[in-house]
């Protein structure tokens, strides 16, 4: 029987769970994001895992990631939020997708959509509260909002809902938070003043989602908090569980003799006779060459540390003198829950100084995914 070098696993009871933390924390309906491959978790699984769960919508970044989730039957209702000119407006409108808009040319764009297609759209308006990245900028807003009621009067596009990205949710107490929030609800009244009321209003990604119910408004917008990994670390883990671990079988067990050095620029010499094992995981699959000489992996219950670089496709541990009784085929625990002494996405990022979305999302597609 044949099994894959490398596997990520990926727990859809801890996602299930993960969203029920999530709706009952923030106390609104949530809008599951998915883009990026569902943090690369696995889109489709994961999307239908949120929905069964009891997600109220799907959040992407581009259209053609929405457009990927109906193509595999998925019906509730997606939104996509970053667009470039050239994007798929009329295939976002048949397909039903709520098209977040950042600008006037989007609506134009959007409008023209609907117009070749006959198919109304349902439009999201992405107000720029303060994040200076997408969204209406507050210099353009009087004039976007004016056309977008005019055009939501005329029936090509409905405005269904208003959102906005928290610059700072991150920092629960920062006033940025709540100043985004009043931001995104003048901008609700505007729009309503004008005709053009919103259903929905919707900011909190997973930190503000966790600790600031009061923002929550209609919708909750969480990513990693679904993916079991707390955003707010300093507040605790909220009971949420890491949906992915990383595993590998081991290629080689071989021995290294003292003064031999291992794997590119030897830049680690064996101080003594050792042996080691040669694993299947590279910068290729998303384990960073910066983790380099701090990298540890659990095998059983034993933790063994990463030696010299890691190279694209291959990482090497030292066994020690004894080989630990590790034999090839044995399976090696990159990174999981944290269960019985192995390491997390988390002290992965703690490691080399980023951030645990960074490294989920990209563990690299040569890396099979499993569902559990
Ligand atoms: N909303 C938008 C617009 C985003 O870009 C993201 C992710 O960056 C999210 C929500 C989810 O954020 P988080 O993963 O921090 O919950």
């Amino acid at each position: 029987m044949t099994s894959p070098a490398l596997t990520a696993t990926v727990d859809l009871g801890a996602i299930a769970h993960n969203l029920d933390v999530l709706r009952t924390t923030s106390n609104a309906a949530v809008m599951a994001v998915v883009k990026a491959d569902a943090y690369g978790h696995g889109a489709v699984p994961v999307a239908r895992t949120a929905l069964a769960a009891g997600a109220a919508e799907l959040g992407v970044a581009h259209i053609t990631e929405a457009r990927a989730l109906r193509a595999a039957g998925i019906d509730a209702p997606i939104t996509a939020w970053l667009h470039t000119p050239a994007a798929d407006f009329e295939g976002a409108v048949t397909d039903h997708i709520e098209i977040a808009l950042s600008s006037s040319t989007q609506l134009d764009a959007v409008v023209a959509a609907a117009r070749a297609t006959g198919v109304a759209a349902s439009v999201t308006v992405k107000v720029d509260t303060g994040l200076n990245r997408s969204g209406v900028a507050a210099d353009e807003w009087d004039d976007f909002a004016v056309k977008i009621a005019k055009v939501h009067a005329e029936g090509a596009v409905t405005v269904r809902a208003v959102m906005c990205h928290l610059a700072r949710g991150d920092e629960p107490d920062h006033p940025l938070n709540s100043e985004q929030a009043a931001r995104l609800d003048a901008a609700a009244a505007d729009l309503a003043r004008l005709g053009a009321a919103p259903e929905i209003i919707h900011m909190a990604n997973s930190p503000a989602a966790l600790t600031r119910p009061d923002l929550a408004r209609d919708m909750v917008r969480p990513g990693i908090a679904l993916y079991g990994r707390t955003p707010v670390p300093e507040r605790g883990d909220f009971g949420l569980i890491p949906a992915m671990t990383l595993s590998a079988q081991i290629a080689l067990v071989k021995r290294v003799a003292a003064g031999e050095g291992v794997s590119y620029s030897q830049t680690w010499i064996a101080p003594h006779d050792t042996v080691v094992a040669v694993i299947p995981a590279g910068y290729a699959d998303g384990v960073p060459r910066l983790l380099s000489g701090r990298l540890r992996v659990r095998i059983g219950d034993r933790l063994f540390g990463g030696v010299g670089r890691i190279c694209m496709d291959q990482l090497v541990v030292d066994l020690g003198p004894d080989a630990a009784g590790v034999r090839e085929g044995d399976e090696v625990e990159l990174f999981g829950t944290g269960a019985r002494g192995g390491l997390t996405a988390k002290d992965w990022a703690d490691a080399i100084g980023t951030i645990d979305y960074e490294i989920v999302s990209q563990i690299g597609s040569r890396v099979v995914r499993r569902y559990v």
